[in-house]
């Protein structure tokens, strides 16, 4: 088929140009003696993105799941309890890996398109009157169903109780593209993916930790090596890895960070909710749903869409692919079949939204789901031309 193939998952994302060129260039020496050059101010920045303003921002070369690692292998000991939220696909895997660690999980079972239960983690925190429970998982954005959960409102409970906890937050869907602010938030962990918001290929786990979890490192904790946060901090405090790094990828990544701060991060965030009304408008002039139960859980960077009983979602995806070279977001474990996903995240545009919306109206009357033709197309026609885009970005 000739023409560009459509990219609309949430994850890997489109990448851009600027981003793809800085990428082209000559392996280099990553024990060169002006590497620090590129990489020290890499650093800081990654700390502008991230919000962080005491603390390190780890990048190794992995994916997410690196960084959820990273995170309980350095700050978590064999026996921990953790207090953690299943509603979805990853914030169910994290729960997963802290108990194949060994932690003590105390995770609350939550219908799927809700988000972090707050008043019930107030009220474990609360009960937990010897302060058993060390860290508080909060999975941001819920890529499987679209939903994103209220990270400052657990920092908020945890201080007004007085709880030690840390906060442990799965930013991979969301940093550089919803709100997120570490060091206001008191985020002890933020825990992301270079493939998402910084619209870079996968292959970076990105980790910002807090100085206070940094100094609170438990000191009998898990065996590790490549994730050891101390042969990370001894080299990177230099400009250097404790190993071969992605230098490539780390070239991408000074450029998306470029771009990023040229648009200006809270514009990135405008950005985002904007394109993502407009996908939600369309869904709602199909006559369908967000698998999100209410608009409070509503994400910016993915809608999860849920097609009328008895049609099949996979039905949507293929079509997608194979009959108009676009691929839609797929429903994982409990929602596989009932959802297709869009993603509106990264380098992103009105006319990237209206080619997935297109795309899966395409595809949505292939698999013979009821809705008028052009209907979701027009009503985000509609609303993207009755909104502005931010200054900055018309600039
Ligand atoms: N957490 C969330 C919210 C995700 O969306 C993903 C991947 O999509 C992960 C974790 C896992 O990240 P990775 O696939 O980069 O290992």
């Amino acid at each position: 088929m000739s023409g560009f193939k459509g990219l609309a998952v949430p994850g890997p994302t489109n990448m851009p140009f600027e981003v793809r060129q800085a990428m082209d260039v000559a392996l280099e020496d990553h024990r060169a003696p002006d590497f620090p050059e590129f990489t020290l101010p890499l650093f800081a920045d990654l700390k502008k993105a991230f919000k962080l303003e005491n603390g390190h921002v780890f990048v190794y070369p992995a994916s997410g799941t690196g960084g959820w690692e990273a995170t309980v292998a350095n700050l978590l000991a064999p026996g921990d309890k953790v207090l953690a939220s299943v509603f979805g696909q990853f914030s169910y895997l994290w729960v997963d890996m802290c108990q194949r660690f060994g932690l003590d999980v105390d995770a609350i079972d939550c219908e799927w398109g809700t988000g972090v239960p707050v008043e019930l983690y107030e009220q474990k925190l609360a009960a937990d009157k010897e302060h058993k429970i060390k860290a508080v998982l909060v999975t941001h954005n819920e890529t499987a169903t679209g939903v994103t959960s209220d990270v400052k409102a657990v920092r908020e409970v945890l201080d007004s109780l007085g709880h030690p906890a840390m906060l442990f937050v799965d930013g991979v869907s969301s940093i550089c593209s919803l709100p997120f602010d570490q060091e206001a938030w008191g985020v002890d962990v933020a825990v992301s993916g270079s493939q998402k918001g910084l619209m870079l290929p996968t292959g970076l786990g990105i980790v910002g930790v807090s100085q206070k979890a940094l100094d609170n490192r438990p000191k009998q904790g898990f065996p590790k090596c490549f994730f050891d946060f101390d042969d990370m901090l001894k080299t990177n405090k230099d400009g250097f890895f404790p190993y071969t790094p992605a230098t490539t990828l780390l070239r991408g990544l000074r450029a998306s960070l470029d771009m990023l701060f040229d648009e200006g991060l809270e514009n990135v965030w405008a950005r985002h909710h904007r394109l993502a009304e407009g996908c939600r408008r369309a869904v709602d002039a199909w006559g369908l749903s967000l698998c999100a139960k209410e608009p409070k859980w509503n994400s910016d960077t993915v809608s999860a869409i849920v097609v009328p009983e008895g049609h099949d979602a996979n039905d949507v995806i293929k079509a997608a692919y194979h009959k108009y070279d676009l691929s839609l977001g797929a429903g994982l474990s409990k929602v596989a079949g009932k959802v297709f996903r869009i993603g509106h995240l990264g380098y992103m545009n009105e006319l990237m939204v209206m080619q997935a919306l297109s795309g899966a109206e395409l595809a949505m009357r292939d698999a013979g789901i009821p809705f008028e033709s052009g209907a979701g197309v027009g009503a985000a026609v509609d609303y993207y031309a009755s909104t502005e885009q931010s200054a900055a970005l018309a600039a």
